[in-house]
């Protein structure tokens, strides 16, 4: 932009107030009903201005089998968040020209740089995901440097919660046995890390499910957006056999 005396000038973003910012991982391969009514949920419970869906390039647990191909997935993303306005794809973990894995700490590190340290980070993940969290990579940094918001199962506890911690950042036995017959709900706040349960989310929808119904040729109303059930046919995504990976990797089109 050019100012009165012919200089140019760079307008900062205005960052007008406080913003509350989660940040959703997930292979969302594909996205689905149950990821939006968590996001959902998570950004009325904790006023978000925006929730980021980040999907991952290649995540660790899925090595070993076919995924369908991260613009793909990404596609199906700015689809489905196509009508909501707070909702974000993010490309933050694209594969890049180097073969490496993005950590989640340091995706949330680029986040907290590019907007700015003033806003408040949240992270969402699953239960069953969060349960692993001591294995990640610096999981002990990353639950010191943003909020998690769990979305829990009536079967898990809070005991269930603590113990699925870094073992410094876990509440000491006794705190944790008294947590055994507590259903995982509320925040548990800890020196160090908060961990806030989001336990009223009843979506019973997997990607599992929906790949299934895909490969053999049924509806997805029930389990995906209109739009991301047009993508998944017209691209031939999740079909049994050799062109699982849809039609453009297997043509390379
Ligand atoms: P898959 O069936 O392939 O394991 P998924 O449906 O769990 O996939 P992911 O992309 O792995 O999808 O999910 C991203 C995150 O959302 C994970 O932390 C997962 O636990 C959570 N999640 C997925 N589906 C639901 C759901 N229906 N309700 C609550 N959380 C969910």
């Amino acid at each position: 932009m050019l100012a009165s005396g012919g200089a140019s000038a760079i307008i900062a973003p205005r960052i007008s107030s406080r913003m509350n910012i989660s940040l959703f991982g997930g292979t969302f391969d594909p996205v689905h009903k149950g990821h939006l009514a968590v996001a959902r949920a998570a950004a009325e419970r904790f006023q978000l201005s925006k929730v980021y869906f980040i999907p991952a390039s290649m995540p660790p647990h899925r090595q070993d089998e076919r995924i369908a191909p991260f613009h793909d997935r990404y596609a199906m993303l700015a689809l489905a968040t196509a009508g909501e306005k707070k909702f974000l794809p993010s490309l933050a973990e694209a594969p890049a020209e180097q073969d490496h894995l993005s950590f989640t700490i340091d995706t949330v590190h680029r986040f907290k740089q590019a907007a700015g340290t003033s806003h408040h980070f949240f992270f969402i993940i699953g239960i069953d995901a969060f349960l692993q969290v001591a294995s990640w990579h610096r999981s002990e940094d990353l639950l010191r440097e943003i909020d998690f918001i769990v979305v829990s199962r009536p079967r898990f506890s809070m005991a269930d919660v603590a113990d699925a911690l870094p073992k410094s950042l876990r509440p000491p036995p006794a705190v944790v046995k008294a947590f055994r017959e507590s259903p995982a709900k509320g925040t548990l706040a800890l020196r160090g890390t908060v961990i806030h349960i989001l336990d009223d989310v009843k979506s019973p929808v997997s990607a599992t499910a929906v790949r299934r119904a895909a490969a053999a040729g049924k509806s997805l109303a029930r389990f995906v957006e209109p739009l991301v059930a047009e993508y998944i046919k017209k691209m031939e995504l999740y079909k049994t056999g050799s062109g699982k990976q849809g039609v453009q990797a297997r043509w390379r089109l």
